[in-house]
């Protein structure tokens, strides 16, 4: 990540803005700015299927659920940060993971520039793709600060989204029984 140029950004939006970045209080803003995007956008340089390349066999074929996964991400449209809670579950198909990994994933790929609906959609996904389960269901809950802050202020709002994948999507009493499980 090219902090020196973040850092030259922000200053350029404080003169742009009419302050005066030499004042006392700003002079390391752009520096700690810089440092705090790049917490913001570390999943960018990280692949987040890696964190399920170590699999285990087992027989278990019910469902395994991580509840309340708290994140944070970024909204893309405004550079706005929202946060919430992810759960995820699956449908084990003879494997399946350390459940921090679980945690991982979605940290990864929420510490991006991202859309809440495209954040749980690529859980699902990766998910799928990678520990190949019979089914897999991801829920988000978050409160976006572009929506609570500026716009239409709503504070209180919450969003929710779900993807469904597989058996979660195609049998409609594992679909309801997960979602009861992972709606709040
Ligand atoms: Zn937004």
């Amino acid at each position: 990540m090219d902090l020196p140029r973040i850092e030259r950004a922000v200053r350029e939006i404080l003169v742009a803005v009419g302050e005066d970045p030499e004042r006392e209080g700003l002079r390391q803003t752009p520096s700690r700015v810089a440092r705090m995007y790049a917490e913001f956008f570390a999943g960018l340089h990280s692949d987040p299927a890696q964190y399920l390349t170590t699999q285990f066999t087992e027989t278990y074929d019910e469902m395994v659920v991580l509840k309340d996964i708290p994140f944070h991400s970024m909204c893309e449209h405004h550079l706005l940060p929202f946060e919430g809670r992810a759960s995820v579950a699956y449908l084990p198909d003879g494997k399946v993971v350390g459940v921090s990994k679980l945690a991982r994933v979605v940290e990864a790929f929420a510490l991006r520039p991202q859309l809440q609906e495209r954040l749980t959609s690529q859980v699902a996904d990766v998910l799928m793709d990678t520990l190949t389960p019979k089914g897999v269901a991801v829920v988000m809950q978050a409160t976006h600060s572009c929506m609570t802050c500026r716009g239409v202020r709503k504070a209180g709002s919450i969003m929710v989204t779900s993807a469904m994948r597989g058996r979660c999507r195609s049998d409609a009493r594992t679909r309801s029984e997960i979602l009861a499980l992972l709606h709040p």
